[in-house]
This record gives C-alpha cells, sequence and structure tokens, in this order.
C-alpha cells in the first residue's frame, strides 16, 4: 500500500476529515529517518487507528551558527522507509506556510528550558515548541510519540501539554541504539570513520556510570567523575555538558534519592551529539 502524502494544511484538513473517530497518533521528525524514528511508528501503529509521520527541518530551532543548512536531507529514502513501516501518511509542511510573512509568535519555557542543551543553544527549545505546538494544532493527533535521546525536548514537551492545557497524550520512548551502543541519529551520518570508531564511547560512559549506580552510588559527583574520566581518554571529544538531573522536571540533586537521569552533549568534530541514561 501506498502512502499518503500531504503537504499543505487543505490537504492535511481533508485527510483529517477522512480519519474523523479515529485514534491518530503523530510522530514529529526531522527526516533523514534511522530506525530510531521506525521504532516510533512501530509504537504509535501499536497505539492508534491512524499514524501520521512529519517531516519538517525547522528553521526556528536551529542557531544562525548551527547546522541546518548541512543538516541530512533523504526525502526520498524517507518516504520509502515509512512505506515499508506502514505509516499511513506523511506531513511535509512547507516553511512559507508554518512560518507565513510577519511571524511573530511563539512558545517559551523559561525554566527547564534554561540549562542542559539550552545553555548553548540559544532559542533551540522556543523553535521546538512552537512548532510542535503549532504540528499538534495542524494534525489534531490524540497522541504524540517522541524518544527519549532528546531527553529535555521530551520533557519540555510533556511540560508544555500540561501547562497549555493541550489535548494530547505525549509519550516518551526508548533510544534505540546502533549494535556498539551508539546512539541512533541523523547527524551520526556525518560522523567521519574515525569518528564512528569513537562515538560508542559517550554510552560506554553513561553505562560505567549506571553500574556504578546501581552499585548503590547516589552522589550526583561521583558518578559525574566516572563519566568523565572515562571521557577524558579519548582526545577526540569535545565535551559541552555532563549533568544528572531529576527526571520528570530536570532539576538538580547533590544526593539522588529520586529516579534520575544523565544527560551529556559532546562534539566530534563538527558533529554534536547527544546522548543520556536515566538512573532508576
Ligand atoms: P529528529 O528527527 O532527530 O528530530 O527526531 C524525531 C524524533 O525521533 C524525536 O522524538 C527523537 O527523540 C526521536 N529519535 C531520534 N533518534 C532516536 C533514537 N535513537 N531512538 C529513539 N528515538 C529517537
Amino acid at each position: 500500500m501506498s502512502i499518503e502524502t500531504v503537504i499543505t494544511s487543505e490537504e492535511l484538513h481533508e485527510l483529517r476529515a477522512q480519519w474523523a473517530g479515529q485514534k491518530v497518533v503523530l510522530v514529529p521528525t526531522m527526516g533523514a529517518l534511522h530506525e530510531g524514528h521506525i521504532s516510533l511508528v512501530e509504537k504509535a501503529k501499536a497505539l492508534g487507528d491512524r499514524v501520521i509521520v512529519s517531516i519538517f527541518v525547522n528553521p526556528k530551532q536551529f542557531g544562525p551558527r548551527e547546522d541546518f543548512a548541512t543538516y541530512p536531507r533523504t526525502l526520498a529514502e524517507d518516504v520509502e522507509k515509512l512505506t515499508a513501516a506502514q505509516a499511513d501518511a506523511v506531513f511535509l509542511p512547507n516553511a512559507s506556510e508554518m512560518y507565513p510573512e510577519g511571524y511573530q509568535t511563539y512558545v517559551v519555557n523559561d525554566v527547564m528550558s534554561l540549562g542542559l542543551c539550552g545553555a548553548t543553544r540559544e532559542n533551540h527549545f522556543r523553535g521546538v515548541l512552537t512548532v510542535v505546538l503549532k504540528l499538534f494544532n495542524q494534525v489534531k493527533p490524540q497522541a504524540a510519540l517522541f524518544g527519549k535521546k532528546d531527553y529535555q525536548q521530551w520533557r519540555l514537551i510533556e511540560r508544555m501539554v500540561k501547562d497549555l492545557s493541550l489535548d494530547v497524550a505525549v509519550l516518551g520512548e526508548e533510544i534505540v541504539r546502533e549494535k556498539d551502543g551508539l546512539a541512533m541519529s541523523s547527524r551520526n551520518r556525518r560522523l567521519t570513520p574515525e569518528e564512528r570508531k569513537v562515538a560508542p564511547q559517550i554510552y560506554k560512559g553513561l553505562e560505567k556510570a549506571h553500574q556504578q549506580y546501581v552499585m548503590g552510588e547516589r552522589h550526583r559527583d561521583k558518578l559525574l567523575t566516572t563519566f568523565k574520566q572515562h571521557l577524558a581518554a579519548f582526545k577526540e571529544f569535545n565535551l559541552e555538558y555532563v549533568e544528572v538531573r531529576v527526571q520528570d522536571a530536570l532539576q538538580e540533586a547533590e544526593i539522588l534519592e529520586k529516579p534520575s537521569v544523565m544527560l551529556v552533549a559532546a562534539r566530534l568534530g563538527d558533529v554534536r551529539l547527544i546522548d543520556n541514561i536515566e538512573l532508576g
């Protein structure tokens, strides 16, 4: 069966009318799809009657010195993969329709968005929350699926749904990894062979800290030191941050009494990688 391709808001409106009374699940993406995305599609299929995947490289979530121009775009392959995964529709909005001339309205979180990735990626989460709210308004899904790979993003979207009384169930799904542990990411294809070889060390370091947590260590700083010492042995990395936060609201804690998460961002050459591991 072929997949429905939807570009304009009129086409989307028509499709939604056809799907009246059915449970619609949205999987928002920026394309360059890999198995992590496809696992979200599979979860979505199990959860609802209709699955719609959006592909939109959202200019509002990239800073002026970030990789918007070089972000991988593989639309034909993406549509093939979504067809094979039996998604019902793919939504490919145009930037000009998403952000019409004179655009000036944004969703801003001014607590949870400030640290971690938000500390270096100015306005990134403003762009993410704005586009996700717009996608929710356009697609009107009953549920939407996000990967825990973008942990802060997922928690911010949960918070937005609560704060703005949105009628959509937001679910976070487990990280899909390569065999060697590297979290799948559209950006991985931009790693050189040498960088690709060393990239799984981020997860190896997270696993070491996790192991220490499982053995009973609850001092945040001890766990952070374990990670930092591991990564320091690989000179190729430029560590942007490693932090431990409480899972739901991402607040800091020196002693981990609540379920927590260790989050990392590191650069290999000009590729920025993120990963995390839940502690408890
Ligand atoms: P992106 O296309 O990178 O914006 O990602 C679209 C969605 O797929 C987001 O909810 C991501 O968190 C999720 N995602 C990306 N990589 C993975 C992965 N390796 N495992 C699970 N979900 C992922």
